[in-house]
């Protein structure tokens, strides 16, 4: 539909969407379909027109999922702007903004009741650092699509390790949708967009952009020195940092995100990184190889 004049349709409960998503695909419209957990901002908006792009019919979620979040803490502090949201949607296109209340999704209880085999990509990073963090996203993003059926499922390369559990539990449950990756949308600095960046204080939000500096400072040095070299040099110039404290700095294998030696082990390797600026957690990261028949990422828009 992609049509800025038509007005969105904002629908809170299952029964609803999916008598909506029903018709549309009896009339043979394709659906895309964004998840998110709200204070939108422009890298969310990226996967949204993507999503026009790509599809007939486009549908963002909006729910703030509690089984993921390993601290309560994290959960009361997320930021919520509905209204702004609602707007920003409506305005890039969105055809149905779907705002479920805990109840609706998880009508039997919190209880996760699908399991998938991750083969150890759950392991390291997040995984290592939110215990629970992936089991949460799993199941709320197996259920959204459950919900949705969508033909494109679309996700941020920012959260790298979640979009490569995503594409094995749609591919181990052979789920009818394809997952579509869109590159991470930067402010000019440099720091990548985050819902979390409104939490940070004026001096965090000036010093953040060194986040992306050292990962190409990494990068520029990938071929000269071991990967348990780059990575010490990445946690001690992150570390650098006034009042930053790096969690990890991770170069991985980018199809199992197990540890590698050196970055010519493998033709895919991530650079991935956690750090706290006072008490707000920032994850970015940065591809320093891909191969070339990888087909997962979108192209940009013209
Ligand atoms: P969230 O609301 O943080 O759960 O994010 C919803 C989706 O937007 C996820 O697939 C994120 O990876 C994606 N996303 C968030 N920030 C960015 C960004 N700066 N660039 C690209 N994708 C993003």
């Amino acid at each position: 539909m992609a049509n800025n004049n038509q007005s969105m349709q904002v629908i809170e409960t299952v029964a609803q969407l999916q008598k909506v998503i029903d018709s549309h695909i009896a009339a043979g419209r394709t659906v895309g379909f964004t998840p998110t957990m709200g204070a939108l901002h422009d890298g969310h908006m990226t996967l949204i027109r993507h999503s026009v792009h790509e599809n007939d019919v486009t549908v963002c979620s909006i729910f703030v999922n509690p089984t993921q979040f390993n601290e309560a803490t994290d959960l009361d502090k997320y930021p919520r702007t509905p209204e702004a949201d609602a707007s920003m949607l409506k305005k890039n296109g969105a055809d149905i903004l779907f705002m479920p209340s805990v109840a609706e999704v998880y009508p039997n209880g919190k209880k996760a009741t699908v399991t998938v085999d991750l083969e150890g990509l759950d392991e390291q990073m997040e995984g290592a650092f939110r215990p629970g963090h992936f089991a949460g996203v799993v199941q709320v993003v197996h259920r959204l699509v459950e919900i949705v059926t969508p033909d494109r499922l679309y996700m941020g390369q920012k959260d790298f390790q979640q979009f490569s559990i995503i594409a094995k539990m749609l591919h181990n449950l052979q789920m009818e949708t394809s997952l579509r990756v869109v590159p991470i949308v930067r402010a000019p600095s440099g720091l990548a967009l985050s819902s979390r960046n409104v939490r940070l204080s004026p001096e965090h939000r000036a010093a953040a952009p060194q986040i992306h500096e050292v990962l190409k400072a990494v990068n520029s040095r990938k071929y000269r020195y071991s990967v348990a070299d780059l990575q010490d040099y990445g946690m001690a110039q992150l570390a650098l940092i006034k009042d930053f404290r790096p969690e990890y700095f991770m170069i991985a294998d980018g199809h199992t995100l197990r540890p590698i030696a050196d970055v010519r082990d493998t033709d895919y390797v991530v650079a991935c990184v956690a750090v706290w600026a006072g008490d707000v957690r920032l994850i970015d990261n940065m591809i320093y190889k891909k191969p070339r028949s990888l087909q997962i990422f979108v192209p940009p828009l013209l």
